[in-house]
């Protein structure tokens, strides 16, 4: 049997608060979902293990503490970043426009070293909703400027498709290392 390689892999959430990053997250990280609002206490991350191809990979994942409501996230929550997972709710148009101050900030702020190739996972959420008002190609055409981007639609409702988008965030981040 041959050893798997560990590695150590950040992923941040960026996106405009109430678009559900923290839902995702827990979705993703321990399989529950909250009904209730309340702003994520504390500027922090989770950890979670997965084994990917020959990899064991701890993914550090970070999550605000409702700051980007303000705009504020300090410098060492984009720092060191791995992949970059950008947020936005399908119900709400602003929210998608706001992926641009999202990636730009990104790029300032973490100043990767290929800002040009730097992985990026975009998400539309709450798809379980009727109200949707942004449309998939409107997204494609907008990732169509990213070099490296995944896109994908998910519900942390009900959990769908959210293995998918983090997996292939892990899988990103791993062929840039
Ligand atoms: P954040 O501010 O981006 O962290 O957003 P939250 O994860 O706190 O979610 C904001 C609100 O949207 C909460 O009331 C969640 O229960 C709700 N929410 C999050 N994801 C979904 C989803 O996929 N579907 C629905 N219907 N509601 C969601
Ligand atoms: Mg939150």
């Amino acid at each position: 049997m041959t050893g798997r390689k560990k590695v150590l892999l950040k992923f941040i959430l960026l996106g405009d608060s109430g678009v559900g990053k923290t839902s995702l997250m827990s979705q993703f990280v321990s399989q529950k979902f909250f009904i209730d609002y309340k702003a994520t206490i504390g500027a922090n991350f989770l950890t979670k293990e997965v084994q990917i191809d020959n990899y064991l990979v701890t993914m550090q994942i970070w999550d605000t503490a409702g700051q980007e409501r303000f705009q504020s996230l300090s410098i060492s929550y984009y720092r060191g970043a791995d992949c970059c997972i950008l947020v936005y709710d399908v119900t709400s148009t602003s929210s998608f426009a706001a992926l641009n101050h999202w990636r730009d900030e990104f790029l300032i702020q973490a100043a990767p070293r290929d800002p040009d190739n730097f992985p990026f996972v975009v998400i539309g959420n709450k798809v379980d909703l009727n109200d949707r008002v942004v449309q998939t190609r409107q997204v494609q055409s907008w990732c169509s400027d990213i070099l490296n981007v995944s896109y994908f639609e998910t519900s942390a409702k009900r959990g769908n498709n959210i293995e998918k988008a983090f997996e292939t965030a892990v899988h990103n981040a791993l062929a840039r290392s």
